[in-house]
């Protein structure tokens, strides 16, 4: 058993999340990520090391700032176990430093692009060139690192696949797709292609397909506001998160 390592994992997705809260609430504000620190959005307090430390800050605190008392939102201690469960599954899933590395990245994005996507019905740029550089960087060193040119060229694949997928139904409904979904998937396609064309197919399958029964059941409930955009952002990161992780253990293709 690697006990060790999953433990290291689980520390490390919970400070990610935590960062990763910040993310979410900064980018679409056009904020800096690192400047200034962690404040209450609503009295401005700023926060002490102690009321930083991710989810038992939130416990210790009982979901409300220390001074102003107003209540915190359960979604930051939500995104933070996220991230500790999906580095987690990852680290039970892959062994190679170099890759666990590339796709606690790669989990990180899409955690951060779901949840600005269900905010703002936006998948900021930012985040995707800002992690990019990063992702391929640790994947190509995974490659030479293996000797394993093909998952490179493979990943340069999955992005061209991905991407022109996407890019297709944007260029068909530009209204329903925007440009955004397109370069997503086109940096889910890198990373899922490194792991193999397959994980790159089940990507695509699973994200219309959530989007499909999901679509089907708001429909069924809300059948008068049937017009409401649903964003797409969610059901891409639930699937490539999946693939991910399912890649290479399912063999159909
Ligand atoms: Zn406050």
């Amino acid at each position: 058993m690697r006990g060790f390592e999953v433990a290291v994992a689980v520390i490390i997705g919970l400070v990610v999340g935590s960062f990763l809260n910040v993310v979410i609430y900064r980018v679409p504000r056009g904020e800096s990520i690192v400047t200034p620190p962690s404040r209450c959005p609503r009295c401005g307090h700023r926060l002490s090391a102690w009321e930083n430390i991710p989810v038992i800050s939130f416990l210790v605190l009982r979901a409300r700032c220390r001074a102003c008392h107003q209540p915190i939102s359960w979604r930051y201690p939500l995104v933070e176990l996220l991230a500790g469960v999906a580095y987690t599954a990852l680290a039970l899933r892959y062994s190679n430093p170099l890759l666990l590395a590339g796709l606690c990245i790669f989990a990180a994005v899409l955690i951060a692009e779901a949840i600005i996507d269900l905010d703002t019905r936006k998948l900021p740029r930012r985040v995707i060139y800002m992690a990019t550089p990063l992702s391929v960087a640790f994947l190509l060193g995974d490659a030479l690192y293996s000797s394993n040119v093909r998952m490179a060229v493979d990943a340069a694949l999955g992005a061209v696949m991905a991407g022109a997928v996407f890019g297709v139904i944007h260029l068909i409904a530009p209204r329903s797709m925007g440009f955004g979904d397109v370069r997503f998937a086109a940096y889910i396609g890198i990373n899922l292609g490194f792991l193999g064309i397959a994980a790159v197919v089940y990507f695509l399958y699973g994200a219309f397909i959530f989007g499909a029964l999901f679509g089907v059941a708001f429909a069924l409930l809300k059948s008068k506001t049937l017009k409401v955009a649903i964003p797409f952002g969610p059901f891409m990161a639930l699937a490539a998160l999946l693939s991910a992780l399912a890649a290479g253990l399912i063999r159909v293709l």
